[in-house]
């Protein structure tokens, strides 16, 4: 591991390096580490923009979307002079305004199963910020069979939930563990349709980010196995735990989904929560 800092890199990171469960060691994990943002939005906002800020070498963003003022109310990576570009290029300006040291790649295309096979084996580990049943299932097929770990935050109304799907390691619950099948389109509604506070998706992108830098360096009990939900109404936090099922289609010993086939169709315009 490349343990050289330049004098600008030891001070801008000062803080990390105090703490003894970082320190320079740490730095280089996270300079070293690609990571890969699915939605450049609510979620993806907050978790590219600390991820920039924590030094994560290299941050790809996945977004088709075009910036549209009703954005503004919670995608805080964007700006109003932004309105009408592409949220991942956007996105991209801010994070290189915020920490030029890190390298961002921009995708500013739909993720449907073709674009999930090239990108996501670039990456060490992903991260689902979209709204979108078809982009989740896809996402969490994809992660499982190309074995890389999934940090999945969703948020809804004023509630937020998280976890980390790694059924890859044999060990831990796939998200179809918990989800076996998307529901029937209409049955739970969107961001669009039944509004968020915007301050939730900032909490909930967060900590997406937190368990990503968690997951890279190492440290602490990443939320495998685990589902966080937060009631921001009620401000209480609660964690449920989460088991891997012998029958699931997916991780489970008769598995019957092996390839990305069921995902041909590409999914419908992603609102980026
Ligand atoms: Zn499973």
């Amino acid at each position: 591991m490349d343990l050289d800092f330049t004098e600008a890199e030891l001070h801008r990171y000062s803080r990390h390096i105090l703490l003894q469960e970082v320190g320079a060691t740490g730095q280089a994990k996270l300079r070293a580490a690609r990571v890969l943002i699915i939605g450049a939005g609510g979620l993806g906002s907050p978790l590219a923009l600390y991820l920039a800020a924590a030094g994560v070498g290299t941050i790809g963003l996945v977004d088709d979307d075009t910036l549209e003022l009703s954005n503004l109310q919670r995608q805080v990576a964007h700006s109003t002079a932004r309105i009408g570009r592409n949220k991942a290029e956007s996105a991209a300006e801010t994070l290189a305004a915020l920490n030029p040291g890190v390298r961002v790649e921009i995708h500013a295309r739909r993720m449907d199963a073709a674009a999930a096979q090239e990108l996501i084996p670039r990456y060490d580990l992903v991260c689902d910020g979209t709204d979108n049943f078809a982009t989740r299932f896809l996402l969490g097929d994809a992660c499982h069979l190309l074995g890389r770990p999934l940090v999945s935050a969703a948020v809804l109304r004023f509630e937020g939930q998280l976890s980390i799907f790694a059924g890859h390691d044999g060990v831990h619950p796939c998200h179809r563990c918990l989800h076996p099948e998307p529901p029937p389109p209409g049955l739970v509604p969107t961001c669009s349709e039944a509004g968020v506070l915007g301050a939730v998706t900032g909490v909930m992108g967060t900590l997406q980010a937190t368990e990503v830098l968690k997951l890279i360096l190492g440290i602490g009990d990443p939320l495998r196995g685990r589902l966080l939900i937060w009631d921001a109404l009620d401000a209480r936090f609660r964690t449920v735990r989460l088991k891997r099922d012998p029958g699931c289609a997916l991780c489970g010993p008769g598995a019957t989904i092996r390839d990305l086939s069921a995902h041909a169709a590409p999914p419908a315009l992603v609102c980026t929560a």
